[in-house]
């Protein structure tokens, strides 16, 4: 693609004065922070990399029509990717398959793969980022997640939940989330303030999750590294998505459900139509762009501009970007620009955070840019009921087992969740189309093929009793899990391309083996068939053999950790507030700044984490304004939450 030198103002005419503070990227980060910076009265710049295809009054519709009539239903469908702004998707990696040990695999697409074992997990380069196809399950870390070093693993956070308390309130209030209090209380180990009550009443549970609750309610397993039994109860997943408002939310003042473009709309709620993953027909599920139609009018969106290097001072503070901005259709080449502000935020993603900041030179104190890349990988055991339990019905999982997330267990293997998973086999074999294939060629008892009624009967009989459990991997920090960049591969930009190496610990992998173990114990409760099956091939790109039996894994699309928050300037690359320890005026948030990956799904925790981001932010940039006399009074945000001990 040809760039041509624009200098300022930009290709799409961003205008050239200095703005308060350039946000780069779209996503849930970017535009929570933009939201509050702008409710501020800040000017706010926001270059967003993909088009806005998902915009809600006249891309919505298409985007629905793309992933209807999409042959392979995967995360980016809805979206067309420019190749200006490329994304990973998961198609791009395959098995090899074969016999013994590490079976390999190969990748294809636009992250270069170089590790042991595959990085199975995608993102979305669209307005809107990776938060338009997301699931929307929003559980917080459990406490212990923020200590991980005390269990011998890992890194440790900075900051503590009772710090981040008071910003997840005010997330859950940003996303909408549907949860019970009691619930996350007595049964995940979660403590919360004296009467607070989240936004909305939680969704209802599945038929798969009574079914499920009847069986193994106060029943226990045996976790072979716990050596303890540990009681099963199945607990309802907080979701950011429409449910029933509850009243007594805010102190009784309620809570208005959010719709499309940011608009109060009671009618979106959660209908059960079961495409959460990519997209929502109703708005139900919370996506960025319902934050981004409560921006104020001094937050400025440019899409189709790619950043392409921080700019800093001479005395290493950040002063602006360099980007390049490309045309509605393809092969319309790009022009270069440059914009300028006191704070830059990058919000790109996890990966492409890093990517930026190694692109920049920039960070590098630490050498840990790019580095301790983690994600969920998910172990998928799957089965049939006895009995018809109506899947494919809401949302992937409404309820999950949370017991083996904490505890000294945590000390010998990964602790996990274990989500219920609603969607049948769809994760682990791919959409029901094989099952009719497989009942057409061989279907029958004597493995004749099955047609007619017998088929439409034999479908309805294991697809209404497919069920699976999804068992989340908590991924401790490795510096040797990274992303660089691979010089000699350029995106269409001219770019270089990035690149992951990416493995399993042993702490995962006995993590694997004693999720297998708990998953057989279930199936036995639960009177199930197990049709789990890991067996190397093109299905299983993550694939491998531990203490001789073979594991299989999928990525959860929880990138986190490529550039770490810590407590000092040698071994992390920002501060508890996500600041660049080098680089004044420059913040990466996102998950990229998370520790450890935790326990629990991690965009709830980035989202508080970005806002807590924001308010130091709108600190940062009051000092600046303010007059030496006033320096001492503490300015808040409308979103920082009651508690005092947010701010410092
Ligand atoms: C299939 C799937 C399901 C998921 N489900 C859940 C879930 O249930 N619960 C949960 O907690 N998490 C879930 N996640 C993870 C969640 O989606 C991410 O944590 C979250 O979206 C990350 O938000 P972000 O703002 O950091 O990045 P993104 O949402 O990826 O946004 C980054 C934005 O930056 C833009 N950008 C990138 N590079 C540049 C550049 N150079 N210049 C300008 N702009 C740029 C991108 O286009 C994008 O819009 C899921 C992820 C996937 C893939
Ligand atoms: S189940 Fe359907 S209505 Fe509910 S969030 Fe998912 S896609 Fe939207």
């Amino acid at each position: 693609m040809k760039v041509t030198a624009s200098g300022m103002p930009g290709a799409q005419g961003i205008p050239g004065p200095r703005y308060d503070v350039i946000v780069v990227g779209a996503g849930v980060a970017g535009s929570l922070v933009a939201k509050v910076l702008g409710a501020r009265g800040r000017r706010v710049l926001v270059l967003e990399a993909g088009e806005r295809a998902a915009d809600p009054a006249q891309g919505h519709l298409e985007a629905l029509e793309r992933y209807r009539s999409a042959v392979a239903k995967v995360p980016g469908s809805p979206y067309r990717a420019h190749p200006a702004a490329p994304w990973p998707e998961v198609t791009d990696i395959a098995g090899r398959g074969g016999g013994g040990g590490r079976v390999g695999y190969r990748a294809e697409g636009y992250v270069v793969q170089r590790g042991g074992l595959p990085y199975g997990s995608g993102y979305v380069r669209v307005n809107g980022g990776t938060g338009n196809v997301w699931t929307g399950l929003t559980p917080r870390m459990h406490p212990e997640d923020f200590r991980t070093e005390d269990f011998g693993y890992g890194r440790s956070w900075p900051v503590g939940y009772e710090e981040l308390e008071g910003y997840y309130r005010a997330a859950e209030r940003e996303i909408g989330v549907a949860a019970d209090v009691g619930e996350q209380r007595d049964h995940v180990g979660l403590p919360f303030p004296d009467g607070y009550v989240f936004p909305m009443h939680p969704l209802p549970a599945g038929h798969l999750d009574r079914v499920m609750a009847g069986r193994l309610d106060g029943r226990s397993v045996k976790d072979p590294a716990a050596g303890v039994p540990v009681e099963l109860r199945v607990t309802g997943t907080p979701h950011g998505r429409n449910g029933d408002p509850n009243p007594s939310y805010d102190g009784g003042a309620g809570f208005v459900p959010v719709g499309a473009g940011g608009r109060p709309d009671a009618g979106s709620r959660c209908g059960g139509s079961a495409s959460c993953i990519p997209i929502c027909p109703t708005h139900a599920k919370y996506t960025p762009l319902k934050t981004q139609g409560q921006w104020g009018p001094t937050v400025r969106l440019v899409d189709r501009a790619v950043v392409s290097r921080v700019l800093v001072d001479g005395n290493g503070r950040a002063e602006g970007v360099e980007y390049l901005s490309y045309g509605e259709g393809e092969g319309t080449g790009a022009v270069a620009g440059r914009a300028s502000a006191d704070v830059v935020v990058l919000a790109a993603h996890a990966i492409e955070n890093a990517r930026l900041l190694l692109l920049s030179d920039l960070a590098r104190r630490s050498d840990q840019v790019g580095r301790n890349l983690m994600d969920h990988p998910v172990l998928l055991t799957w089965g049939l009921m006895p009995e018809q339990i109506g899947p494919y019905r809401g949302p992937g999982s409404t309820s999950g087992l949370e017991g083996f997330r904490f505890g000294p267990a945590r000390r010998s293997r990964a602790p996990f969740r274990i989500e219920i998973g609603n969607w049948g086999w769809v994760w682990a074999k791919g959409p029901v189309d094989g099952d009719v294939a497989e009942l057409l060629r061989t279907g029958g008892e004597d493995g004749r093929g099955l047609f007619g009624a017998e088929l439409r009967a034999a479908l309805r009989d294991r697809v209404g009793r497919q069920f699976a459990l999804q068992f989340e991997m908590e991924q401790g920090a490795d510096p040797a899990n990274r992303v660089t960049l691979d010089h000699d591969r350029r995106d269409a930009l001219g770019l270089p391309r990035p690149v992951v190496t990416y493995d399993l610990s042993q702490h995962v992998k006995d993590g694997m083996a004693a999720a297998r173990a708990v998953s057989d114990q279930i199936f036995a409760l639960l009177g199930a068939e197990d049709h789990t099956d890991h067996s190397p091939g093109p299905a299983w790109p993550g694939h491998f053999v531990h203490d001789g039996r073979p594991y299989a894994y999928r990525g959860a699309g929880h990138a986190a950790g490529t550039h770490i928050m810590g407590g000092s300037p040698d071994t992390s690359v920002v501060d508890e507030w996500q600041r660049c320890w080098d680089h004044p005026g420059l913040y990466a948030v996102g998950c990229g700044s998370m520790p450890s990956v935790a326990t629990s799904n991690p965009t709830l925790t980035m989202a508080a984490l970005a806002l807590r981001s924001a308010d130091r932010i709108e600190r940062d940039l009051s000092a600046r304004d303010r007059p030496a006399a006033l320096a001492g009074r503490v300015h808040r945000s409308p979103l920082a939450p009651a508690t005092p001990g947010a701010a410092s």
